[in-house]
């Protein structure tokens, strides 16, 4: 009996990387630094970036060793599929084939930005990048680092968020440091990311279009151009993810355990208070509005930001879980929010964090 954890190909792989911090101009980012995180994709090494929704995890789409490095460094399971990258519309045919006409009215109101179609792969697509699927999921991130860095490359680039598997998704350079540090060849570091929640997934390969995971385009704002979308909104277990990927409920989980508590907002912060009496560090993720709830009771607390302000909450929430984490709470409870704009990605953030528990008002 060995006590490794890793298999000696795994040990060799993360051996010998020594991870290179690079700060770099978020609104202009620099062409000799892009050049060198671009001649790290081309070589197969991996280049943690920022995009505008979180920090990715690139790699050449293309090369199915530089893939799998992806797979290992997160701890990901090779069932869940990741997001390909591209800078041009032109770049969409490299990594799909019979692209509907939806596809591209799609594309043009809402790329660069924060949507990702699923559709048919092309084979030269690594069939690692989507897990073993015949689709695959694209889009055009809009963060000019991201995009310079897919320019100067000119290779789809495969990049799912740069965490390790299972953890709040990296918002800040800080972030992807703490999970992936000597997992990762560089890390361009441009500061905070815009959005801090990850794109939306529309799935385009079935007979009506499904939102496979809400995210940083709204489900309104897709209506307009698809008045009948439907959101999938079923979560699965571990065992039964494998058949479907990436619909893991325990995901973007902090250590604590989470308590998402949902109903009428007094009510609500009357079962906080009580829950928050019965632990020896709890921990709120806290809304301005709730302010003074929790004072006295020697809890933790987070800052989301204005509960009316969805944009605010969205950037904060994933480095909030992580800011609780750091201080050792036991448990973390929070109250969910409205379901609607970005609210719907946020609502999932937190249901997945709670592994789908919610305590209800009545
Ligand atoms: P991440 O890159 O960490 O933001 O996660 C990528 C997500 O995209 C996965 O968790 C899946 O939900 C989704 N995804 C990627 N490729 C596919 C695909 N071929 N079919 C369905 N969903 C996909
Ligand atoms: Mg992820």
């Amino acid at each position: 009996q060995h006590a490794l954890a890793m298999t000696p190909e795994q040990v060799t792989s993360r051996s010998i990387m020594q991870t290179q911090l690079i700060k770099i101009n978020p609104a202009h980012p620099e062409s000799d630094l892009i050049q060198i995180a671009a001649q790290k994709i081309l070589d197969g090494g991996l280049v943690a970036f920022p995009t505008e929704t979180v920090y990715g995890l690139g790699a050449n789409a293309l090369d199915g060793d530089a893939v799998s490095r992806i797979f290992t460094a997160k701890g990901r399971p090779s069932s869940d599929p990741l997001i390909v990258h591209i800078h041009s519309l032109d770049q969409l045919n490299q990594v799909a084939i019979e692209i509907p006409d939806l596809a591209y009215r799609l594309a043009e109101k809402f790329w660069s930005g924060p949507l990702t179609l699923v559709l048919q792969r092309n084979e030269s697509i690594t069939p690692a990048v989507s897990a073993g699927l015949n689709t695959v999921a694209v889009r055009m991130p809009s963060h000019p680092i991201a995009l310079a860095l897919l320019r100067s490359a000119n290779v789809p680039i495969a990049a799912p968020s740069a965490n390790l598997f299972s953890r709040p998704s990296p918002t800040t350079a800080q972030h992807v440091l703490e999970d992936l540090n000597d997992r990762v060849d560089i890390i361009l570091d441009g500061g905070r990311v815009n959005i801090g929640v990850e794109s939306t997934v529309l799935d385009l390969t079935q007979s009506i279009s499904v939102v496979l995971r809400p995210g940083g385009t709204s489900l309104e704002a897709l209506r307009q151009v698809i008045p009948n979308c439907v959101v999938r909104n079923t979560y699965l277990n571990a065992e039964e993810s494998a058949s479907s990927p990436g619909m893991l409920i325990k995901h973007y989980s902090p250590r604590a355990k989470v308590l998402l508590f949902d109903g009428e907002r007094e009510s609500v912060l009357r079962l906080m208070v009580d829950e928050a009496r019965r632990h020896h560090r709890a921990g709120v993720l806290l809304f301005d509005e709730d302010g003074e709830e929790f004072d006295g009771l020697g809890v933790s607390v987070s800052r989301l930001g204005s509960e009316s302000n969805l944009a605010e909450i969205a950037n904060n929430l994933f480095s909030a879980m992580r800011d609780l984490d750091q201080k050792n709470v036991d448990v973390i409870l929070v109250r969910g929010v409205k379901r609607e704009g970005l609210g719907l990605a946020i609502w999932d953030r937190l249901l997945r964090a709670a592994e789908g528990n919610v305590i209800r008002d009545t």
